[in-house]
């Protein structure tokens, strides 16, 4: 049976509205769940209020993996008190309280783009006056103006540009580098890099080979949106396989690079093809773990946003995806996906006030600070278009978890005490 993520029981929306005003979770307190480890399942199982997640309980207490059948009873569950335990459960396993960000500048350098993805807001023609497209000195510029110090990371991803040759590309990353040999350079989605295997008649692991030589770090996660064929035709047709996104990204892992996984959600994909998606990475994921000692770093659910693209307008949709669906989708992830290191909330999708919340539904990443995004504001997000590291500190405190100031490798540069709130900027 198909199942909507939009058709919640209404016994889902009361548990979740019972969990916030008993639980006091608002913004702005610190207030969070007890640790897993020491309360919630120690003798408790009569908590649990789903008969169905009774087993699923038990095997991850035990650190067993979930089945596909097992996952679905997550989507599935009204006992979302469980839910969001175990995920925590799992979050605090590997984690503790530790909760990370990075000091980041997002770039898109070109929004001209060919390819037309329906659920996009964010690609322009190239004779639109609100097309832009900056040369590798202009792209270092653009830097230089963004650019703050203790700055780690730049992440880059940007449209199909029609006409560039590829040397564009790695003349691109060689200038950045140039000029700011301590960036950490994030970029170029799988779903870029086919295309520049495309204009440059070389193979994929060819050009990621001759970006890493040019001083390329890691890649973002994007381009994966759903993998199954029935959700893609309808909004990324023109786009990177399913297949070959996942083979670019093994191919990636092979060559010493660590890479994220996007999922966009809240559409007109179902609950099954969601969990699929997640099945698809947690199995590469394996793959690379065995054959190369590493591989993603976080998977980073994408929630839909509803303006200015033709799907939405397709779909008469205007509305968000509910807290409640972002929050279970967090924490299904994090339960099921038991080989990924992070479980990452982008807080320019869900705001900031969600974003804590989630670190108690199986999040210990919150992405970075940004300066300027322009992808999912395109398409109607209302978050700011940065954040200082001082906010970025007070909103992981003020959830009662720990942050720690990371690197685009994950390595960890500071852990903040609770009286560095203020010192943070
Ligand atoms: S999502 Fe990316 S590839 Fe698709 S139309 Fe937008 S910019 Fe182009």
């Amino acid at each position: 049976m198909e199942r909507s993520p939009y058709k919640l029981p209404s016994q889902h929306g009361l548990a979740s509205l019972g969990y916030f005003l008993l639980s006091g979770y608002y913004p702005r307190i610190t207030w969070r769940t007890p640790p897993v480890t020491e309360q919630a399942y120690t003798g408790s199982m009569e908590y649990v209020t789903d008969p169905n997640l009774r087993p699923i309980v038990a095997k991850v207490e035990a650190g067993e993996r979930l089945s596909f059948a097992e996952g679905m009873q997550l989507f599935d569950t009204p006992d979302l008190n469980t839910l969001m335990r175990l995920a925590n459960l799992v979050r605090e396993r590997m984690h503790g309280d530790k909760t990370y960000f990075v000091h980041s500048i997002r770039l898109e350098f070109t929004n001209i783009c060919y390819v037309g993805c329906t659920f996009c807001a964010f690609a322009a023609h190239k004779d639109e006056a609100r097309a832009w497209d900056y040369s590798p000195a202009q792209v270092v510029q653009e830097v230089s103006r963004r650019y703050l110090p203790g700055v780690t990371e730049l992440h880059m991803s940007s449209g199909h540009h029609p006409n560039h040759k590829w040397d564009y590309y790695p003349e691109m990353v060689q200038s950045i580098k140039a000029a700011y040999p301590e960036l950490q350079v994030k970029a170029f989605t799988a779903a870029e890099i086919e295309h520049l295997s495309r204009i440059s008649k070389k193979s994929t692991l060819q050009v990621l080979t001759e970006l890493q030589q040019a001083g390329l770090s890691a890649m973002p996660g994007g381009g994966a949106e759903i993998f199954a064929d029935r959700v893609r035709k309808q909004i990324a047709k023109n786009k990177v396989k399913a297949d070959k996104w996942l083979q670019i990204h093994d191919e990636a892992h092979s060559l010493g690079m660590r890479t994220n996984a996007t999922m966009l959600y809240g559409h007109i994909e179902t609950l099954e093809e969601r969990l699929d998606h997640m099945d698809r990475l947690r199995t590469l994921q394996d793959g690379s773990l065995s054959k190369y000692g590493g591989g993603f770093h976080a998977f980073i659910p994408l929630a839909f946003q509803p303006m200015g693209n033709t799907l939405a307008q397709n779909l008469g949709k205007t509305d968000y995806t509910t807290g409640l669906d972002d929050l279970r989708n967090l924490a299904v992830a994090r339960i099921y996906m038991d080989n990924f290191p992070h479980i990452k909330s982008y807080w320019v999708m869900i705001g900031s006030e969600l974003t804590q919340v989630s670190l108690d539904w199986g999040v210990s990443d919150i992405d970075g600070t940004i300066q300027e995004e322009h992808i999912a504001h395109a398409a109607g997000a209302t978050s700011p278009m940065a954040l200082s590291q001082a906010s970025m500190v007070k909103m992981i405190q003020n959830a009662g978890r720990v942050p720690v100031l990371r690197d685009a490798y994950y390595n960890e540069i500071k852990v903040f005490e609770r009286n560095e709130i203020q010192a943070a900027d």
